[in-house]
């Protein structure tokens, strides 16, 4: 099976709220280019983006890593990762992303080579993603076609109308026991994922993952591979702290 990974990178990061500054150095450009971007952010002196790379570098499952970033980034990402592919028996490449992360994911998916089998979709921000769990959910899809990673609310969940930032109205609770929050990795049968996208431009539909865009799609069903509560989604200021916490112990662990 030939599996290949996709990490939209893309992101311009506005709910990070971080103002950046230029610099020419490349471990100070990749923290501050662009206003707040969390996946170049440092995280023990290398980029978040860097972090997640090496986490599928190190799978053999694993052949070719495809990395969307913004068109202006390609050149120097491309050279900051250049030594981080060494270890797949495929390539790892950078392709210009698009201004949604569906975009950057399409834009990825025509990149691939067409003998693909897998396709393995995880945001480049969530750096602490686990072999144990990158084997289980391609094994997974490597069965069923679609297989996702997921992990059960804590908290209860309330329906609401209004504004979320402020005034919002509760109008109803969501059974918790039905929910499952969608996590990356989104691993899809090559063909599959190609005609979720291709359906979602020709209808004009957009979603915030994959799996959104695949549920569309007839007699295709999902399952969920239960992940992990440290898989976090690098997203606001606050993040960066757990961040580093969850970094020591797994170099602790190392
Ligand atoms: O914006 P969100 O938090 O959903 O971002 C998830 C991932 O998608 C991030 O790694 C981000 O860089 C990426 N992304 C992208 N292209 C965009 C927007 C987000 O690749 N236009």
């Amino acid at each position: 099976m030939k599996v290949a990974v996709i990490l939209p990178a893309a992101g311009l990061g506005t709910r990070m709220h971080r103002a950046g500054s230029p610099s020419t150095a490349s471990a100070s450009l990749a923290e501050t280019s662009g206003t707040s971007r969390k996946q170049f952010m440092l995280l023990e002196g290398a980029p978040i983006l860097v972090h997640t790379v090496r986490k599928f570098a190190a799978s053999p499952l694993v052949q070719d890593i495809v990395v969307a970033v913004r068109e202006e980034d390609i050149e120097w990402v491309e050279s900051m990762l250049a030594k981080e592919g060494r270890g797949l028996m495929g390539t790892l490449r950078v392709v210009a992303g698009g201004n949604t992360r569906q975009e950057s994911v399409e834009n990825a998916l025509a990149a691939l080579d067409p003998n693909t089998d897998i396709v393995a979709v995880h945001d480049a921000v969530r750096p602490f993603v686990d072999l144990e769990t990158i084997h289980r959910v391609i094994e997974e899809a490597e069965t069923t076609g679609a297989a996702i990673v997921g992990i059960v609310p804590v908290d209860t969940v309330k329906q609401v109308s209004g504004a979320q930032a402020g005034g919002a109205r509760v109008r109803g609770t969501i059974s918790r026991e039905r929910l499952v929050l969608a996590q990356t990795p989104q691993v899809f049968r090559y063909d599959i994922l190609r005609r979720a996208h291709q359906a979602a431009r020709r209808d004009g539909f957009s979603g915030t993952d994959e799996a959104s865009l695949v549920e569309r799609l007839d007699q295709v069903e999902i399952t969920v591979v239960l992940g992990s509560e440290r898989n976090i989604k690098i997203t606001r200021p606050a993040d960066m702290d757990l961040a580093r916490l969850f970094f020591e112990q797994e170099a602790a662990r190392r």
